[in-house]
């Protein structure tokens, strides 16, 4: 089977591999949207229209794609694809918007819907699914709880998370420069990283690319015995908030980032046309303790002359660690 392609931090990919496919985490990152732009609205979100442009672009390789229907831009866009890519396999994953017990449970029911459509590509048994996922979900618990408390105690700055990468821990008595926060969609994170690191400044990043994927610092134990509850507690209530988690739990978990990883200050990427993340700068300007610096962005693959000015001015306003 070919590999399954996903974009949000709501997909496990450990129910992907449980149905004997590869989990390929997918970020476009040319920034070009010209194939796109006559499909979706004008404006619109630069994210789902890169994605969508890069899905055009490599509609001949064998790659199957997972949408995860968690906002409306996210929704608009996989609703242009299965027009655009008739008989392609492209599967949708609904995302509660509650996380509560009953949230869960209607989550723990949609994965089970999706490991039949992957059953049924793959050709696997389901006889043997639950076991299958329960492997899956140990064997990655162990190291979700490394990364979650190496990343909280500072030891994974800069690109460390992104990707497939976590092998970056840096010793602890290495941050003794300026530190920052810096909370993203999926674009411009890996340019953004590294114009600062090239400033002296280190950088955690809270980021679908990354930490979001990787960081659960909320696991409620034991986990249910049926897998597909325990998955579903993991990914809805266990990572990393991001936008739809809802501004209360967003704003305490920012908080307890920007406290324990004792940032001087956050750097918030905006993307232009998300209502979520607006609501989350408006959020910010009131609670946040420590100075903020908000840049909005169209799609792109390289960070704009202008941003460098201000990122060079708002990293000398902030405060070496004591
Ligand atoms: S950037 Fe905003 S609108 Fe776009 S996919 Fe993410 S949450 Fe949805």
């Amino acid at each position: 089977m070919a590999p399954i392609r996903y974009f949000c931090c709501y997909v496990p990919p450990e129910l992907i591999r449980a149905c004997g496919a590869d989990a390929e985490f997918f970020s476009p990152v040319s920034g070009d949207t010209q194939e796109a732009d006559s499909l979706l609205p004008v404006p619109f979100c630069p994210f789902s229209r890169s994605l969508l442009h890069e899905l055009i672009i490599r509609r001949n390789d064998e790659n199957m794609s997972l949408f995860a229907l968690s906002c409306d831009a996210s929704r608009r866009t996989w609703e242009a694809a299965c027009r655009l890519f008739k008989g392609s396999s492209f599967f949708a994953l609904s995302v509660p918007f509650d996380s509560t017990e009953r949230g869960v449970q209607r989550f723990a029911g949609e994965l089970r819907r999706l490991s039949h459509e992957l059953l049924s590509c793959s050709g696997g048994k389901e006889k043997y699914l639950e076991k299958r996922l329960a492997e899956e979900i140990h064997s990655s618990l162990e190291k979700k709880k490394k990364v979650t408390e190496q990343f909280l105690s500072g030891l994974l700055p800069g690109a460390a998370l992104l990707d497939g990468n976590s092998a970056g821990v840096h010793p602890a008595a290495e941050k003794r420069n300026t530190s920052v926060l810096l909370t993203a969609s999926h674009v411009l994170i890996r340019p953004v990283i590294s114009f600062l690191e090239s400033r002296g400044v280190t950088v955690f990043e809270d980021s679908p690319l990354g930490s979001r994927r990787k960081i659960f610092p909320y696991l409620s134990q034991p986990l249910s015995a049926d897998p597909f509850l325990a998955l579903a507690h993991l990914y809805l209530t266990g990572r990393a908030p991001c936008f739809r988690a809802g501004l209360e739990q967003r704003g305490s978990f920012l908080l307890k980032l920007v406290t324990w990883l004792k940032v001087g200050g956050v750097v918030a990427l905006v993307p232009k046309f998300c209502d979520n993340a607006l609501y989350e700068v408006a959020m910010m300007q009131r609670f946040l303790p420590v100075p903020l610096l908000v840049l909005e962005h169209e799609a792109a693959h390289d960070i704009p002359a202008q941003w460098k000015t201000r990122l060079d001015a708002f990293c000398e306003t902030l405060e070496l660690p004591e």
